[in-house]
């Protein structure tokens, strides 16, 4: 069972006024089911935390640490630090008593910042496409002929398989 939307969106309420003061502006939570590898994505431009229903249903404990860890990146740039996984960023995860900052999926290794910045989404049919540098403005879906949204982004939590996991971690 997942949490609706609405009630994804109340449980970020939530969480930001007990751990972060409120001080995390209004982010659209909502989940990707495209993902295939990644139990969480964030995006700045516009404030965006993604979540993967195939990853977390089932797992509010893991849902709520994705979306906590995935909070701490939005805390962080909204005051203006560094958003990476940096000491700040560990120090508040022992604060929220979230244990290392290797995710509990088992099989999800540390988030991998990508290279590749920006996502150009048709809202439409939902194809997305992975870009390293800001694409122009007003590229047009192929398929649709809709105008693509673009998306800045800040982290993609990767899954990989247990086997490669457990040999990174030595
Ligand atoms: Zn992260
Ligand atoms: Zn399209």
């Amino acid at each position: 069972m997942l949490p609706n939307v609405a009630e994804l969106q109340l449980l970020f309420a939530q969480l930001n006024y007990l751990h972060f003061d409120g001080e995390i502006p209004t982010y659209r939570i909502a989940y990707n089911a495209r993902f295939s590898n990644l139990a969480g994505r964030t995006t700045y431009k516009p404030p965006t935390i993604e979540l993967s229903p195939k990853h977390l249903d089932g797992k509010p404990d893991e849902l709520r640490e994705t979306l906590l860890h995935e909070m701490i990146h939005a805390w962080l740039y909204a005051k203006g630090a560094n958003p990476g996984h940096t000491a700040a960023f560990k120090k508040k995860m022992r604060e929220l008593g979230l244990r290392s900052i290797y995710h509990d999926l088992g099989t999800a290794r540390p988030f991998n910042e990508s290279v590749k910045r920006y996502i150009l989404r048709c809202e439409k049919c939902t194809m997305e496409v992975l870009r390293k540098r800001k694409p122009p403005a007003n590229l047009m879906c192929a398929r649709c002929r809709k105008s693509l949204s673009v998306f800045e982004v800040v982290e993609m939590r990767e899954i990989v398989p247990a086997a490669a996991a457990s040999r990174t971690s030595r």
